[in-house]
């Protein structure tokens, strides 16, 4: 029988994969977007219905009626970003995930204690700028998507370019770590207690991707340019066997660390951002604690959830998976919050 929940989410990020993955576990789809995005779910034929507001200041507008429709609320990174976890927190709807999780994800001073206490890598931050001893990079809180990042190498050169920021600004000093970006993408069902690797993406950031493109000299000649990592998409990857008993051993660190201080902890998708060094040494400078949209390439599935699935499983259609089990087991109120 298939489900009479449906699934919502807001059009943006992985609706699409969402949105799809429900279809394909047979649940009904809702699609909030705001007025002029419609464009893409009614093309694609993922949503049921397609729920237009004015800005994401309407959302509770629309709570009861979604409450009355028995939907499930999937969150994602826009999501979070527009709505802000305060208000997230006191929706009423029945949203997947743990909603504790929310206030460590968005602080990342606390998130570097949860993945220190996990025994994981983090970058080294400099306290005062006078300490800057290697290359650090300089990140200001709420700087989206990397946009006024700017590298330093020494404590003059970040007095230099720091001149062209507002001193009222917060940032943070950290160590810049020379190696390749992987973004692992996993899944924790509280139902099975199974740590799963679903996939790794790399990303596509302008305009740090292009910089090599041009030779040391004509770099030089652009001076003024900073390297910015704006997201303009996501590159699938499949990592070195070797590297893959170590992603197990930390992601599931990082499970038994959240359910100290965030009671039943983190499930479902996150994300582990990290730099591999060259000597495999693998450095996390962030967490994601909810899909993540390196998971797009893969709404068809990945190799590794080829491997573990024999069907094609994108994170999308995992999350709708667990939803579909805890509802035959009654077992909801393990996962909806
Ligand atoms: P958007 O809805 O595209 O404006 O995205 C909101 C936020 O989600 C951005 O600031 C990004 O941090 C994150 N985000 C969106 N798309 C991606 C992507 N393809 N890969 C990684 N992060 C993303
Ligand atoms: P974030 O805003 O923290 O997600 O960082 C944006 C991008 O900056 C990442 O995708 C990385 O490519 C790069 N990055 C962030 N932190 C570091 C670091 N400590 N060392 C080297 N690269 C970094």
């Amino acid at each position: 029988m298939p489900p009479t929940n449906k699934i919502v989410t807001i059009g943006s990020h992985s609706a699409l994969q969402i949105l799809k993955g429900a279809k394909d576990e047979g649940f009904g789809t809702i699609v909030v977007c705001v007025k002029g995005t419609e464009e893409p779910y009614r093309s694609f034929k993922v949503a049921d219905t397609i729920i237009s507001i004015n800005s994401y200041n309407d959302f509770e507008k629309i709570q009861d009626q979604l409450v009355k429709e028995k939907a499930i609320l999937i969150p994602h990174a826009s999501f979070i970003a527009y709505m802000g976890f305060e208000r997230v927190e006191h929706l009423k709807i029945p949203y997947f995930g743990n909603k504790k999780i929310l206030r460590y994800e968005a602080d990342r001073n606390l998130q570097r204690v949860w993945l220190k206490n996990s025994g994981i890598n983090v970058p080294h931050i400099f306290k005062d700028y006078r300490d800057i001893d290697r290359s650090a990079i300089i990140k200001f809180h709420g700087a989206k998507g990397g946009l006024g990042y700017f590298i330093a190498k020494n404590p003059h050169d970040f007095k230099k370019k720091m001149k062209g920021y507002q001193k009222d600004q917060r940032y943070v000093i950290q160590e810049y770590i020379v190696g390749v970006p992987v973004y692992a993408h996993y899944f924790y069902s509280p139902l099975t207690d199974e740590l799963e690797i679903l996939s790794f993406d790399k990303r596509y950031e302008s305009n740090v991707d292009s910089l090599g493109r041009i030779s040391a000299r004509d770099q030089l000649a652009l001076a003024n340019v900073d390297p910015s990592y704006v997201i303009i998409g996501n590159m699938p990857l499949v990592v070195r066997e070797s590297l893959l008993p170590k992603l197990f051993e930390i992601g599931r660190n990082v499970v038994e660390e959240s359910k100290k201080f965030a009671s039943p902890g983190l499930f479902g998708p996150f994300s582990l951002e990290m730099i591999i060094r060259p000597d495999m040494e693998i450095v996390v400078f962030e967490i994601s604690a909810r899909i993540v949209a390196g998971t797009n390439p893969y709404v068809f599935g990945s190799p590794y959830s080829w491997l573990r699935y024999n069907e094609p499983m994108s994170t999308g259609r995992r999350i709708a998976r667990e939803i579909k089990r805890a509802l035959q087991t009654k077992q909801t109120h393990k996962i909806l919050y």
